[in-house]
């Protein structure tokens, strides 16, 4: 598939250059020789998508369409979205790394989103209708909140995209994308196909660029009213921070070091199956990764020993090679941080198990699947976030202590217990300070579930329902039926003559 030399902003229905004429090259992960070059959006073009999005929400059909209408433009997005999946799956491996394998399936995911949400919103978008005391009829009505702000990061970018936009659209919102510098390919090919899809101008905008430009300039805009945010905690915090002056509407999917945690009772295979994929699978650069591998001490040794064997068969390789389960890390800055936590690990104390990379891929920025054996929480490699294909494994004596070790970290988002006693299973899980936890399971997520976490790792919850009510706003109209008696106010005093 031939990629085009340069990818442009999509604003008002167009593909445009930006304001300032500037562009950045676009690396590929493997090579690291350079794919193409993006358009480098800076305030100027925010300002320009904000006053596009802004029109198509004020004064375009969007909002106002019968909601059926504006849906079947969401189930054709969908279909598209299957019909250019191999494309889709290809432009992710080619600019993040993901194995092509593992890409085709997030693609398929996409497409789920949009009819998730489609179908969804055909029965949410209905207010209810309280009569009260016979002397009330109360009714909501549910309303788009006006221009979306959606800012996302690198890792499966297409997915976590999709995510955001389809809730966003469905319930008539209209957008402004601003997708990860790192990994812009899959989100000019979404603003393609919803162009293909033909959707009213202005109502979806991708403005490709920085962070600290184009990023901070969207969440300053003042009329765009809402940012869902997925990213880095630090980067949550300044959004926060910077989003107070314009009072918007914020959610917050941020980092983890998410525990997966394994009782000497549990079926070891399948807990073995879930902590190599959950933490290997997706290059190990996914939020929800089990970063950190608690294990009963009576097990700690024989869990290590088949750990490293299966480690050993981690087929590393290039992203398109479909037997690939392993590729490069999106950039070479990520690829240094990771080894440096790597070197930090060994400072530690951490026993550094790893196979090493196969001769021939010395350009990419390859990191091996790797076990930081012997772990205590008092390490910055089993508290802060590596976000590569990097485990830390510790024991526990306990429950207890499992419990205590799994929340002695400022971050919140999953949970994994393995254990074959389910009152443990439940105890354990609840104990546990994260948005999600699995028993027994790897991270197998329904979107009608919330998704979302506790501490550093976030502030509200998206999907299912909970999607809805974020890109939406409840009002309530209350009408008399009756006459309800009116407080008497400014009848104390006689009528003056006049
Ligand atoms: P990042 O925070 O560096 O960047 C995310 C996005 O924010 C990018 O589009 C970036 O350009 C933009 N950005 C950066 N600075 C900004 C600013 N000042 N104002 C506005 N926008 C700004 O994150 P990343 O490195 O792309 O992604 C990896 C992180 O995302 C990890 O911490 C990971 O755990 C987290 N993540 C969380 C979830 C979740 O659902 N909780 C899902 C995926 C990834």
């Amino acid at each position: 598939m031939a990629v085009q030399p340069k990818v442009l902003h999509y604003i008002n229905g167009q593909f445009v250059e930006g304001a300032a004429g500037a562009y950045f090259d676009n690396i590929n992960p493997f090579t690291n020789g350079t794919i193409n070059q993006i358009a480098e959006g800076r305030k100027e073009d925010i300002d320009a998508a904000v006053r596009a999005a802004k029109e198509a929400f004020d004064h375009g059909p969007w909002r106002t369409m019968p909601v059926e209408r504006r849906l079947r433009y969401l189930f054709r997005i969908a279909d598209l979205i299957e019909q250019y999946a191999d494309d889709i799956a290809y432009l992710e491996a080619l600019d993040t790394g993901i194995p092509i394998s593992q890409a085709k399936k997030q693609a398929a995911r996409a497409a789920e989103n949009f009819r998730f949400y489609a179908e969804m919103v055909k029965t949410r978008l209905v207010g209810e209708a309280y009569h009260v005391n016979g002397q009330f009829l109360n009714y909501t009505v549910y309303k788009p909140v006006g221009v979306a702000g959606l800012i996302t990061p690198w890792n499966t970018p297409f997915m976590l995209e999709t995510w955001k936009v389809a809730p966003a659209l469905a319930t008539g919102n209209t957008v402004v994308l601003k997708p990860a510098e790192w990994s812009p390919l899959t989100a000019n090919k979404l603003a393609e196909i919803i162009d293909e899809a033909g959707l009213p101008r202005g109502v979806f905008n991708v403005v490709h660029g920085f962070g600290e430009t184009a990023g901070a300039a969207l969440v300053a805009h003042p009329d765009v009213r809402l940012i869902s945010f997925t990213g880095e905690t630090t980067t949550g915090m300044e959004i926060i921070r910077n989003s107070a002056a314009t009072l918007k509407k914020t959610s917050m999917e941020l980092g983890g070091k998410s525990p997966l945690i394994v009782f000497a009772d549990a079926d070891l295979e399948r807990a073995l199956d879930a902590a190599v994929w959950g933490v290997f699978s997706l290059n190990g650069e996914r939020c929800t990764a089990n970063s950190r591998l608690l294990l009963e001490q009576s097990i700690y040794d024989e869990f290590v020993a088949r750990l490293k064997e299966r480690v050993d068969r981690i087929v590393i390789g290039d992203p398109m090679a479909p037997a690939t389960e392993l590729g490069p890390l999106i950039h070479r800055a990520h690829w240094e941080r990771v080894n440096r936590y790597i070197d930090i690990a060994k400072q530690e104390g951490a026993d550094v198990y790893a196979p090493s990379v196969p001769t021939g891929l010395e350009k990419g920025n390859f990191v091996p699947p790797t076990l930081l054996l012997g772990c205590h929480n008092g390490m910055r490699v089993a508290q802060e976030e590596i976000f590569g294909p990097v485990m830390a494994v510790m024991s526990f004596a306990d429950e207890e202590e499992a419990i205590r070790l799994a929340n002695d970290v400022k971050y919140g988002l999953a949970a994994y217990v393995w254990t074959n006693d389910m009152k443990r299973g439940h105890r354990v899980a609840q104990a546990i300070e994260s948005g999600m936890a699995w028993v027994n399971s790897p991270n197998v997520r329904d979107l009608r579930i919330p998704f979302g976490g506790t501490k550093y790792s976030g502030i509200g919850r998206e999907g299912g329902h909970y999607s809805f009510d974020f890109y939406t706003e409840v009002q309530v109209v209350h009408v008399a039926v009756g006459d309800p008696p009116i407080p008497s106010f400014g009848k104390a005093k006689p009528p003056s003559a006049l």
